[in-house]
């Protein structure tokens, strides 16, 4: 018998290649288009949970802990999933957590103003944007208002065809010789990313002292709309968000470029994943945090206990015999989250050996940080190793990058808050460029092989 050749260099396989097939073509032009449905449906971690429930009720997923499949939610912004497996709860659980939320401009709580005839909203930005990119672009509305009596009014403005959008005003050119010459972190300043609302005057109201007709306007129009006044935006939260549904993008349409990728790529896929793996060995978790762009704080982020809260109800349920000190050292989760592909025409940005490529599957990232690897949760090898020997078994094509160079940036994700309990973690998700802008672009390849790795990783 001829001995089989070992291969004794690594070569990166590129999805298109290995999922060539018609099948395996059919099952990615499929998922593509749920997920371009999912994108232009879920632009706020709000509406992303709304989308979860709906899936994993029909699902057959239930409030009540005591079922084989079960959810929760935390103050309608992150959910919890478990799915119970073959072995009980002690042997631990696979989880898979993934973020909601995505960069945006939060209207301030006093937002309405009118300035030169203009009817304006101050903003606030949430999470890492890059200003400039924000400007002169047709924008949505979305968010709720609470009223004092406790009702709350969901918002959505600007998508539907028949509405309209809203938008920055950005300087023309012959006005911006001053502005080209300064530092790009000076040139565009957060006070100057004012929402334009509408410039028609009320014709019922009169100009006063504090404000002029414009926004009397406005607010006779939210009256008229959603029966809600001034005072009310002060318990509301609006995010204006890039309008219009995501797109595939190329001659090819090989490409889906959407707002919100990062991280609602992760969300889809583990979502995809976990109802597709319907008997696994392990208990499957798998969680969407809400406020990981500004640092996983709050009631709803990755630092909060609400994933302690569930745990505890869940063993109290199913195993209360079982410590909860023991379940997490027994587990493993993969940390959800898209990673930067190597950008074409910024590539001296990337050290190639260690960059991801669009198309070549999802990545691990063994440890973000920044400056020497500070605040990094560094994946141990041990569990590298079993990863990829779980993705190889399974034919998936998966790559392993950092950020980029070192020293010219950083980041951070919800892996570090997760490893405190003692699970081995690490970062892992599909590659996307133009990372944080409001026209994110991946590989429909991609998100079909993180989908499957993902599978085999909740199976394992
Ligand atoms: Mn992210
Ligand atoms: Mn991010």
């Amino acid at each position: 018998m001829a001995k089989k050749k070992i291969e004794l260099e690594h070569q990166p396989k590129s999805c298109w290649d290995v999922y060539g097939s018609k099948a395996h073509g059919a099952a990615m032009d499929a998922l593509a288009k749920r997920y371009l449905d999912f994108l232009s449906r879920c632009k706020t971690e709000r509406e992303t949970v709304d989308y979860v429930r709906e899936r994993v009720t029909k699902a057959g997923f239930r409030e009540d802990f005591a079922a084989k499949a079960v959810f929760r939610e935390m103050r309608g912004k992150s959910t919890f999933l478990a799915r119970k497996g073959k072995l009980p709860l002690s042997k631990g659980f696979r989880l898979i957590g993934a973020h909601g939320d995505t960069p945006r401009l939060d209207l301030k709580q006093r937002p309405l103003y009118e300035d030169v005839h203009m009817g304006l909203a101050k903003t606030h930005y949430y999470g890492g944007i890059r200003k400039h990119q924000w400007l002169a672009r047709p924008l949505a509305l979305h968010g709720v208002v609470v009223k004092t009596d406790g009702r709350m009014v969901p918002v959505v403005l600007g998508e539907d065809l028949a509405d309209p959008v809203f938008t920055i005003a950005d300087l023309l050119p012959h006005l911006a010789y001053k502005q080209v010459e300064k530092k790009l972190s000076e040139a565009f300043e957060a006070e100057k990313l004012n929402l334009v609302l509408g410039h028609a005057p009320s014709a019922k109201a009169k100009d006063d002292g504090d404000s002029g007709r414009v926004k009397k306007r406005l607010l006779e129009i939210l009256h008229e709309r959603f029966g809600i006044r001034e005072a009310d935006l002060m318990s509301a939260e609006l995010q204006a968000v890039p309008a219009g549904p995501a797109r595939f993008v190329g001659l090819d349409g090989s490409l889906i470029g959407a707002y919100g990728q990062d991280d609602r790529a992760s969300v889809f896929c583990a979502l995809e994943a976990l109802l597709t793996e319907k008997t696994p060995a392990h208990t499957q978790v798998v969680l969407f945090w809400d406020k990981e762009e500004i640092g996983s704080e709050g009631s709803t982020g990755a630092q909060s206990l609400f994933l302690e809260y569930c745990l505890q109800d869940l063993l109290a349920a199913w195993e209360p015999k079982t410590r909860l000190s023991s379940l997490f050292l027994a587990s493993e989760a993969v940390s959800a989250d898209v990673h930067p592909a190597v950008d074409p025409d910024y590539q001296d940005l990337h050290e190639k050996l260690n960059s991801a490529y669009l198309g070549f599957g999802p990545c691990f990232c063994k440890y973000t940080g920044h400056r020497g690897k500070v605040g990094a949760n560094d994946a141990h090898p041990e569990y590298i190793g079993r990863l990829r020997a779980i993705l190889d078994a399974a034919k998936i094509p998966w790559q392993m990058a950092e950020l980029g160079k070192v020293d010219l940036g950083g980041g951070g994700t919800v892996a570090k808050h997760l490893a405190r309990y003692g699970l081995d973690i690490i970062d892992m998700g599909p590659p996307v460029l133009s990372m944080h802008s409001p026209f994110e672009l991946t590989s429909k390849a991609d998100i079909y092989a993180t989908v499957l790795a993902f599978r085999e990783f909740l199976k394992s």
